[in-house]
């Protein structure tokens, strides 16, 4: 008997993927203090190999000192919006 239990996918993801996809992570620690990071941020402190679960443990909130590692602090991804990602600069025409 072989049964397949679904891995979680968030667990095991890596930083090259979020960012590959255009994806930010939001950081939101109990104290209120949130931060945002969007993906040359997150290829900027991370390499793309290093996994998300990973990442979160070494971040430590500039606030309060609650560590990553923690269930206090929580993580999650957020697709950035086109306005905001500069990957592309959209040609347009000024008149
Ligand atoms: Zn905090």
């Amino acid at each position: 008997m072989s049964q397949r239990t679904p891995r979680a996918t968030n667990a095991g993801i890596t930083i090259g993927a979020i960012v590959a996809e255009d994806c930010g992570v939001n950081l939101l620690c109990r104290c209120g203090h949130k931060t945002s990071l969007l993906p040359a941020q997150i290829s900027a402190l991370a390499k793309a190999e290093t996994r998300l679960a990973d990442f979160k443990r070494r971040f430590k909130c500039s606030m309060c000192g609650r560590l990553g590692s923690s269930t206090e602090i929580q993580l999650k991804t957020f697709t950035v919006p086109d306005s905001l990602s500069n990957r592309r600069p959209a040609p347009r025409s000024k008149h």
